[in-house]
């Protein structure tokens, strides 16, 4: 809560309750205990505890009004978030906004593993400067990776991957590939 709704609240609560005065400590007080929390769920808790018959004269202190609430720098949205990235578990409001960013954050680990892999910059990838360019320059640097990699590894296998990416096979060799023989 900012300042302006403890503002707002003091005068419900005084709106409620005739009785109820503020002055420079008590507002200190109350405001330690309320910056961390949003107002509409103070607010509601506020009028919850109103309605039970011990708060029928004076009124809940801070204390009493936020307990049990998530403070809102803790608070996950839950009803607004659906989906969440399966590599980093970042959370996104729509798919596309999940997909898109998949691809780029699977294609970053990837890249990651190599640096590691080959010691390449020592293995240090600049990680943020990866997820937030743009995806031709993205893709540029993701291919230039992987000739690295074809260049460096010793697995065939892996190299001729790689090979089939940059230079797919023609059909009869891509049948060549999958059926040992052609037939
Ligand atoms: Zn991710």
């Amino acid at each position: 809560m900012n300042k302006v709704e403890i503002n707002k609240l003091f005068e419900i609560i005084s709106i409620e309750y005739g009785n109820f005065n503020v002055d420079a400590d008590k507002y200190k007080y109350w405001a330690d205990f309320l910056e961390p929390y949003s107002f509409e769920d103070v607010k509601t808790r506020f009028y919850e505890l109103r309605n039970q018959r011990e708060y029928t004269i004076m009124p809940p202190s801070a204390s009493v009004i936020t307990r049990g609430l998530t403070k809102v720098n803790n608070k996950i949205k839950f009803d607004e978030i659906t989906f969440t990235c399966q590599f980093c578990h970042r959370f996104f409001n729509t798919y596309d906004d999940m997909v898109e960013h998949e691809e780029r954050c699977r294609s970053v680990r990837y890249i990651e593993r190599q640096y590691k892999r080959f010691n390449l910059n020592n293995g240090n990838v600049d990680k943020a400067n990866l997820y937030n360019m743009p995806q031709d320059e993205f893709d540029s640097k993701y291919r230039l990776l992987l000739k690295k990699v074809q260049e460096l590894t010793n697995d065939a296998k892996e190299k001729q991957v790689i090979e089939n990416i940059f230079n797919p096979p023609k059909m009869s060799d891509a049948r060549k590939m999958l059926y040992g023989k052609e037939n």
